[in-house]
Parts: structure tokens; sequence; C-alpha cells
């Protein structure tokens, strides 16, 4: 994983020193190709989760959430393709088949059975589900957020390629002679979602998958791959999949999953996939983030979150540590404004500059500072505190209302 400028193993540093990511099963020696997020990592990936379902599911009028389970019917993988062709070739040349298997009930009744490769199974056997109980009109799409497991050959880059992770897939529902017009969309709002979490755009580039490399029931796809410190690699991936799926389960399931409005003869719709994966996300978002400057003649760090992802939004400081009556305003405002924002902090420990240096590594955006004008030693100061900008590290004085519009704007992303 070693990078001709270091940033890897610097971002792997600061993920595991500030609480991101650990190996998994750290203290029995980890296990390749599992991470666990700590808690700075776990409200960044909620974070990031949380601006792809307002901004694909909820803000959205045609779109429905779903959360299917992870162990399915085998036999949705059987007409999927998957049981027969998800492999990936070994080294010594054989095909591997990397759904991960495990056996559901006990004895000689145990079936065989997997754990999901992709989220997009469980949308497709809920079409029907969706339809009967909704009625939409096409195009529509379903949603969904969930893990997906790969038993990944070489699992490696850190998160990038890992056993078990997560995916955000939307299935959008659409005529056949509709489709070139919905991809452009969705290849848009891709484009927008990846702008929201702060990716760095310049970084994206759009590769349109070759005929002879694309899946057999692709018409069209399109790979957003990012320049990962290790390398271009993939990011997300847009596909045209036809009603190759559909289709697929119909004939399986003997169901009928077709489509129709009055007076139209029923058709299987055609269905553009948007898939995009969380860590690969978490990962090009800590990337475009990481910076090294100086600021005020010292080296620094810092994380250039965009408040809608960042992990803490502010850090709330007494100006110092042993004033009670500093201290005690210091908790009012944390506790007053912890009600409307809860992912902000309280620290007093160590000196301010030491405290803006903790917060510039996780990529809080904001300091606010409680200091004596506060209490009211200048009364023309009360009740006013110094919030400080993270990236320019310039401070104004503001009263608690004020932080607290500001803070509620800048953090809503989508
Ligand atoms: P790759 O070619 O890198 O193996 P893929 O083409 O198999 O990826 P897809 O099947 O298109 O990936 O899966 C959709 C998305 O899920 C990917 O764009 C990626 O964001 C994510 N993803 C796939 N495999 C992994 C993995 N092993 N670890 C983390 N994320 C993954």
């Amino acid at each position: 994983m070693e990078t001709s400028n270091g940033m890897m193993e610097k971002i792997v540093s600061l993920c595991k020193r500030r609480g991101f990511v650990f190996q998994g099963s750290e203290i029995y020696g980890g296990f390749a190709g599992f991470w666990d997020y700590g808690p700075l990592g776990v409200a960044l990936k909620q974070n990031i989760k949380n601006l792809w379902w307002r901004k694909f599911v909820e803000s959205r009028d045609d779109m429905y959430g779903l959360d299917a389970a992870i162990v399915m019917n085998p036999k949705a993988w059987e007409a999927s393709g998957h049981v027969a062709g998800f492999a990936d070739p070994t080294p010594d040349g054989k095909s591997f088949n990397t759904m991960f298997k495990t056996s559901v009930g006990a004895g000689e009744e145990a079936t065989v059975a997997y754990l999901r490769p992709e989220t997009a199974g469980g949308i497709f056997v809920n079409f029907k589900n969706v339809v009967d109980s909704f009625h939409p009109k096409l195009p529509f799409g379903i949603g969904q957020i969930g893990k997906a497991f790969r038993n990944e050959i070489a699992p490696r880059d850190f998160v990038f390629r890992s056993r078990e992770f997560e995916q955000m897939e939307v299935e959008y529902f659409v005529r056949p002679s509709q489709w070139e017009e919905k991809f452009e969309e969705w290849r848009k709002e891709m484009f927008s979602f990846i702008d929201a979490v702060g990716i760095n755009k310049d970084a994206v580039h759009e590769l349109e998958v070759e005929d002879t490399e694309r899946a057999h029931y692709s018409k069209r796809t399109i790979d957003f791959e990012f320049d990962f410190p290790f390398g271009r690699k993939e990011l997300y991936g847009l596909a045209y999949r036809t009603d190759f799926d559909l289709s697929a389960h119909a004939a399986s399931s003997t169901k009928d999953l077709s489509y129709t409005e009055e007076g139209e003869e029923a058709f299987i719709p055609h269905v553009i996939e948007p898939s995009l994966g969380v860590e690969r996300t978490f990962l090009a978002v800590l990337a475009s983030a990481y910076t090294e400057d100086e600021l005020g003649g010292e080296k620094r760090v810092y994380l250039k979150f965009k408040p809608a992802v960042a992990p803490v939004k502010a850090a709330i400081f007494p100006l110092l540590k042993n004033k009670p009556e500093l201290v005690a305003k210091a908790q009012e405002v944390y506790q007053a404004l912890k009600k409307e924002i809860p992912q902000i902090v309280f620290d007093d420990n160590g000196n301010i500059g030491k405290r803006y240096r903790r917060q510039d590594e996780i990529g809080t955006p904001f300091c606010i500072t409680i200091d004596f004008d506060t209490l009211g030693e200048n009364p023309e100061l009360k009740d006013t505190v110094t919030l400080r900008d993270r990236d320019t590290g310039e401070q104004k004085r503001l009263t608690v209302k004020e932080v607290l519009e500001l803070l509620t704007s800048s953090i809503k992303g989508v």
C-alpha cells in the first residue's frame, strides 16, 4: 500500500490514532478484509449515508426506501446468475465464487444460503411488493443502503477492497424508450452527490466501460474512477441493466413482474442502476480532505471535511480550564447547542492551541471559545463567543443565536 508521497500511510495512521478505523478483531491479530469503525468513523459513515438517503430517497417524489434481508432465498442468486457466475480467477487459474456461503437451519434440514454480494437483489425481489402497495407510475426507483459481502481473493488498499462492506444502491425503473434520458440524469445526480459529500471532483474520471468488459446484461456502464493515493480505481458504477433482472426473477419465481398503465400492454420495466460503495466514499472523502499546511508559523494537518459529513460539527471550549465561571458558562452554551446539534463536543484539555490542532486533525469545521467577554467583562460583548474557522483560522465574534444559525445552515448539505 506504499505510495510515493506516503499519503496513504498518513491517512491510515490518522484513522487509527484518532479513532476512525481499526483493524477488525485487532487484539487477535486482525482478520484480512474486515474493518471496525471507531467513534469518529461511524459518525462519518453515518453522515455519508444520511446525505445519500436524504438526497436520493427522502427529497424525491419518485423514490421508495427499502431494507431487505441480507440472507435471501438462494433461488434468487441462482436466477440473477451469481451462483453460476460471480467468480474471480485465483492465482493458479481456477475460478472461485466470491459469494460467502452459510447454512440455514439445523441437521439434515439445513439449506445452503449466501450472504448477499450486492444489495440490488433485495430490491428486484421486492419490486412487485412496492408496486402493489404504492402503485407508483414509471419512472420510479427503489433505494437501499446495506451490508454486502464478497469473499475477495485479495482484500487490499485499506477499506477500499473489503470482504464486508456497505452499498448505497438505487434501481430506477424506466420505460425502455426513456433509458438514455434517465441514464444521463443519474450521471449528473452522481456528480452532484460527489460534490455534496466533499469528494474532489477533479480527481473523479468517467470511464466508459467497453462492450467486451461489460456484464452481459448491461447495455451501457460508466465507472466513476477516483485518483486514490494508491492509483486510479473504481469509486462508483452506473449501469443500464435493461430488463435482465426482473425478467430473470419473473422466469425463476414464476411470478408476474410486469408493469402496465391503463390501456397499455404489460411489459417488464428496464432499469438504471447507480451503485455507490460507502467505504470507497469514506476513503475518497478522507483523501480529498487530508491537508497539510502552515498556520501562524506552525505546521499542521487538518481534514477539510464539508460540515455536512464532519463527524464533529463544532467544539466548545472555555478559554481557561481553571476558572469555574468560564467552565460553567461554556457548559451552558454547550448544552444549549447540543440540544439542537448533537454532533458537537466540549473540550477543556490543554491550552487553546492544542485543542485547535486536535479538532483540525479530525476535521471539525468550527471551534467556539467562551472567554471573559462572554461573561460581560466588556458589557458590549456579553453573551457573544468567538467562532474560529478551521480552514482559515479566522475568528469572529457572534452571539450564541448567530452561531446556532450558522451551524444549522452549514451542516445541511443537500
Ligand atoms: P471492483 O472492480 O473494484 O471489484 P466491482 O465492479 O466488482 O468493483 P460492483 O459490483 O460494481 O463493483 O459494486 C458496486 C460498488 O460497490 C463499487 O462501485 C464499490 O463502490 C463497491 N464495492 C464493490 N466491491 C467492494 C469491496 N470489495 N469493498 C468495498 N467496496 C466495494
